[in-house]
């Protein structure tokens, strides 16, 4: 008898691409601009329509987007940034690339969040910025954070990568702080390929992060030190970098975002389905949505309620074609973290998230089959193991 055939791999993530999404970069293709011509713009109004945001800067990476949201916002050597463990490492390392300081300060247990009282704790004089991350998609709660935020004259900032679409007391992602830092990698939600955007209504921070993407590059006379120059005339007043987003993937990403609030009905129909048809399963911690939040869903985290099990558990999945992950290693317990002086320890709540954690193929694309896939798995992995 011929062996079973083996179930396809079921990534946790991945892009949703149609051909007009094809059909616009290929115009790009075929035309005059294959960088910083229209299609920046016309990326840059669109994110600006779709969050309500008043500037947008597109850049090369969520990471770019980071750092000129940083430099944006002041940050320099003698600075501190508050911000959660529970994160990608950009989170933090483009502080430090700035020369601040990174302090990590404790998640909510239920959110995985940046929490507000643990962040109130670790503030100081030497704060320039507090930066929440929506962990999951999951919008941090961006009012107790304000507060924290003002009591010492910090800027606050977000890291959105997760979740562009979601809302906070029905307010967009992208007007809950100062800046707003979002992602394009193909797991996001809305992809360029690699890309990022800077979202804010504060115009001078804007124009820094815009200067920043550029090299530190001034183009508009009005800005110039120099008042009498040539009309070849443009000046470097900041050590920048070369963070510019294509217009071949602008367009990209203007033909996703239209699809933005179709993808994220998607996510919140998946994981609707997994929040009910998983409740039954008592070894497993389901994530747990907040009544003044709409999640985008970027990943669904469980938690196995014994860390000793997530292993075997984990490995269980795989084997059965089930593409989990681990969102995150907490960043403080990287290696380049633990020289710097982290401990275990310093994020008792973060540590207890990540060694139980575990997160379940989520994507727009994904089938009501696929899904079933998921639940059925589950179901029998973990009678078995959990
Ligand atoms: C993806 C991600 C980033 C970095 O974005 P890139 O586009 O991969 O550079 C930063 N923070 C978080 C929370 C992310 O998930």
């Amino acid at each position: 008898m011929a062996p079973e055939p083996e179930p396809p791999f079921l990534p946790y993530g991945r892009q949703s691409l149609d051909e007009d999404d094809i059909a616009a970069v290929v115009a790009v293709l075929r035309g005059d601009w294959l960088t910083t011509g229209p299609a920046v713009e016309r990326f840059e109004a669109a994110l600006c329509a779709q969050t309500g945001a008043q500037h947008a800067v597109a850049v090369n990476s969520g990471t770019a987007a980071l750092h000129v949201a940083y430099f944006g916002a002041g940050l320099g050597p003698g600075d501190e940034l508050v911000t959660s463990p529970l994160t990608f490492a950009a989170t933090a390392s483009m502080a430090l690339h700035l020369g601040a300081k990174v302090r990590f300060a404790d998640v909510e247990p239920d959110t995985g969040n940046l929490d507000p009282a643990a962040a109130a704790a670790a503030v100081s004089p030497a704060t320039r910025a507090v930066v929440g991350i929506d962990y999951a998609g999951h919008p941090a709660d961006w009012n107790a954070l304000r507060d924290v935020a003002n009591r010492v004259d910090a800027r606050l900032l977000a890291d959105a990568a997760h979740s562009l679409g979601a809302t906070y007391q029905g307010k967009q992602v992208g007007l809950l702080a100062d800046a707003t830092a979002t992602s394009f990698h193909p797991v996001k939600p809305i992809t360029t390929a690699e890309g990022g955007a800077l979202l804010s209504d504060d115009p001078e921070l804007a124009r820094r992060a815009a200067q920043f993407r550029s090299h530190g590059m001034v183009r508009d006379a009005e800005h110039f030190r120099d008042k009498d120059p040539g009309p070849w005339h443009y000046e470097i007043q900041a050590l920048g970098l070369n963070y510019r987003l294509p217009d071949v993937l602008c367009a990209l990403g203007v033909s996703q975002l239209t699809k933005l609030d179709a993808f994220v009905a998607r996510r919140r129909a998946i994981a609707a389905t997994y929040l009910t048809q998983l409740a039954p399963l008592e070894g497993l911690e389901l994530p747990h949505p907040r009544a003044d939040v709409e999640s985008g869903w970027h990943i669904f985290p469980l938690r196995v309620r014994e860390a000793a099990r997530r292993r075997p558990f984990f490995e269980a999945l795989r084997a059965r074609g089930l593409g989990v992950q681990v969102h995150y290693e907490p960043v403080h317990l990287q290696p380049y973290y633990l020289d710097l002086g982290f401990r275990p320890g310093d994020c008792p709540v973060a540590e207890d998230y990540t060694a139980r954690a575990l997160s379940l193929p989520l994507f727009p694309s994904m089938s009501d089959a696929d899904v079933a896939r998921v639940i059925e798995t589950l179901g029998e992995v973990s009678a078995e193991l959990l």
